[in-house]
């Protein structure tokens, strides 16, 4: 088996596809609220090239893949991709960042389909809040998906909660004591904000929310372990992307996902499939040639491969945007696969 590994020797094991750039939400810190131009239809990766690609980076030594977006939950027969990937030789792990808007309907397909867990983003538990961020988001809709999640087994079930100084940073007792009571099978994130083309919010640092939180909790560091990634594509010491932490009096798991305050890209190990099939192999980092662009001029598999060495072996070293300067990323969390 080859290794994806890059000339920095970081060893590449972890895909995240972005299977569409839309949503049915449009988060305030995610995308603008007019004027977003979305992928051509036609431009996106269909369901036959992505589980070809998916099964050119098996090859590779890709070993777990996350399917995120845009909302996933939203591209048709979503579960058909779901039981491709997992079905690929050599894929051990498929996992998926939804806003759960359909996932009540959805979860027991997924888990049939072969998902193994899934991530949720919630930001807010005050429904008129969660709707203003969301703009149009339905609180109650993704607490029952939730549950469904819970129901249907695919758990350890991780909430992403996005944190914007002056604007929900006042819930972060309020989501610690509500999700504490599934803490067996649940673990809250707190994720900086991370600052895409312009800076319309502001970032609360990783420390500062320790802090706050130990004043209430004894915060124990938990080994991390293999199973997810945060949207900074970023990995802490160890296996794990999150630098995670269980809270004493309740049990409670709580990451911390800082790319700005605490970047760990030194040991990042995460490529993206953009939905138009672009690879991206940072964050920050736009990739060519297109994946789909080869596929669809006749490449075959090895020469896909080659594409795939060649840009893995280019992967910059990690970005510098920081908390209040730095380069902006660029482009959209949406069509990159948050
Ligand atoms: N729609 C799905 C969802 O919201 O979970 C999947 C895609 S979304 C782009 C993936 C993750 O990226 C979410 O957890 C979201 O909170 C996060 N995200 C989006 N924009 C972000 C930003 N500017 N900074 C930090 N996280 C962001
Ligand atoms: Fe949609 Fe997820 Fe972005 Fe919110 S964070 S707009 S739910 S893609």
């Amino acid at each position: 088996m080859d290794a994806l590994t890059d000339s920095l020797g970081r060893v590449h094991t972890y895909l995240r596809v972005s299977v569409t750039d839309r949503c049915n939400y449009r988060c305030t810190y995610c995308m603008p609220a007019e004027g977003m131009s979305w992928m051509p239809r036609a431009d996106l990766l269909t369901y036959e090239e992505i589980g070809r690609v998916v099964g050119v980076f098996a090859g590779l030594g890709i070993r777990r893949v996350r399917i995120t977006g845009g909302e996933p939950l939203i591209r048709r027969d979503i579960d058909a991709l779901v039981a491709s990937v997992a079905g690929t030789p050599g894929i051990r792990d498929v996992a998926m960042t939804t806003n759960a808007h359909h996932l009540a309907r959805l979860a027991d397909r997924l888990a049939a389909a072969g998902l193994s867990r899934i991530n949720v983003s919630l930001d807010s538990l005050v429904p008129e809040r969660f709707a203003r961020l969301t703009r149009g988001g339905d609180l109650a809709r993704v607490l029952d998906g939730i549950q469904a999640a819970r129901d249907a087994g695919l758990g350890p079930i991780k909430i992403n909660a996005v944190l914007l100084e002056g604007e929900n940073d006042d819930e972060i007792d309020s989501l610690v004591d509500y999700f504490a009571r599934w803490a067996d099978d649940t673990e809250l994130r707190f994720i900086e904000y991370m600052p895409f083309e312009a800076r319309w919010h502001r970032c609360v640092p990783a420390a500062k929310v320790r802090e706050q939180l130990s004043r209430r909790f004894t915060l124990a560091p938990r080994k991390t372990v293999p199973g997810d990634a945060p949207p900074g594509g970023i990995q802490g010491s160890g296996a794990g992307p999150a630098r995670t932490w269980v809270l004493a009096e309740n049990g409670l798991t709580v990451g911390f996902i800082s790319p700005l305050t605490e970047h760990f890209c030194a040991t990042c190990n995460r490529l993206r499939l953009m939905a138009d099939g672009h690879l991206r192999t940072c964050l920050a980092h736009e990739d060519t040639p297109s994946l789909r662009d080869l596929i669809r001029g006749g490449a075959d598999d090895p020469a896909l491969a080659d594409a795939i060495r060649a840009m893995v072996l280019g992967k910059p070293w990690g970005h510098d945007c920081g908390e209040h300067d730095g380069a902006l990323f660029q482009g959209v969390m949406t069509g990159i696969g948050g």
